[in-house]
């Protein structure tokens, strides 16, 4: 069902805590934790406890909780210092687009200087 925490997901896994993580920030709906291949000084992961397989389907399906990792993601980049040389939040969304786990999560990217537009 969805929403429903899936026995094959690695971030399901993590919000079970059945797998380790760096974890930075938790809410009621929401985990940060750190990527484990960082591509910036700042890297985190935003996602929801709630299983959806990405960003659209989770704000199609629960807007609310769509918008709870926005503002996590901004708390982030508010923890880490990185707001004043600017950060960038990334939803990849589809396997042509970089995404490799389908449960919806948001990169939090910053502390360098970053390109655009991205690879
Ligand atoms: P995607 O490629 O789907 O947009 O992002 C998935 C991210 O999850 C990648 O940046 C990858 O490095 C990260 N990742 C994959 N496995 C793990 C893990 O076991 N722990 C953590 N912390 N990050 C992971």
């Amino acid at each position: 069902m969805a929403g429903e925490p899936q026995a094959d997901c690695l971030f399901c896994k993590i919000v079970a805590g059945q797998i380790p993580a760096t974890v930075v920030r938790e809410t009621e709906t929401t985990v940060a934790f750190r990527d484990i291949n960082p591509q910036a000084p700042t890297h985190v992961l935003v996602i929801p406890k709630v299983h959806y397989p990405d960003a659209a389907s989770l704000a199609a399906a629960e807007p609310g909780v769509a918008a709870d990792i926005l503002r996590e993601a901004g708390q982030v980049a508010l923890d880490d210092k990185i707001v004043e040389h600017g950060y960038r939040v990334v939803f990849n969304t589809g396997s042509g687009a970089g995404q490799t786990v389908f449960h919806a999560h948001a990169h939090v990217l910053g502390g360098r200087g970053l390109q655009w537009p991205p690879g």
